[in-house]
């Protein structure tokens, strides 16, 4: 997996201070997509063993007190990525229990297959759907537009 962009404080992607990651690749080719080089797989540099060490270490710094991860894109949630990120959410769930973790999607959450919706048991908040220009609202939070749905999953 390539990512885009990574984040150690953000206070814009989801509540509170937070460490936001970008992945690279999306299939969903939205109109009006706020960034179209996020599409490709082959963006940005590969994710290594190194930057989820780094993610770890943020989420566990003191001086910064992050809420939680944010996982946006790109699609964390296309097949190509999961198999990247679950090791990460997986191993934050482990060593940072108390640290959430929010996710944006292209997809919806009632056509997501079995490998998505396990990736799920490890997501607290999900921001599903394509955006549709149509339906932009810039006053919308967390959202783009009004057809995306925030779920609090473990609410
Ligand atoms: S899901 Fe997001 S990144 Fe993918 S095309 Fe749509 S707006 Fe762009």
């Amino acid at each position: 997996m390539n990512y885009l962009q990574y984040y150690p404080v953000d206070v814009v992607n989801g509540e509170g201070t937070r460490c936001t990651l970008f992945v690279a690749g999306c299939e969903h080719q939205c109109k009006g997509c706020y960034n179209q080089k996020s599409w490709s797989f082959c963006a940005g540099v590969p994710f290594d063993q190194a930057m989820e060490d780094q993610i770890l270490a943020d989420l566990k710094d003191t001086r910064i007190k992050r809420q939680g991860l944010s996982l946006s894109g790109g699609d964390p949630l296309h097949p190509k990525n999961l198999t990247a990120l679950l090791p990460l959410v997986q191993r934050i769930k482990h060593e940072c229990p108390d640290k959430d973790i929010w996710l944006w999607t292209g997809y919806r959450l009632q056509e997501l297959n079995a490998e998505q919706q396990t990736f799920l048991a490890y997501v607290d908040v999900l921001i599903d759907g394509k955006f549709i220009q149509q339906l932009a609202d810039p006053k919308l939070l967390w959202r783009g537009s009004s057809n995306q749905v925030i779920y609090h999953l473990k609410a």
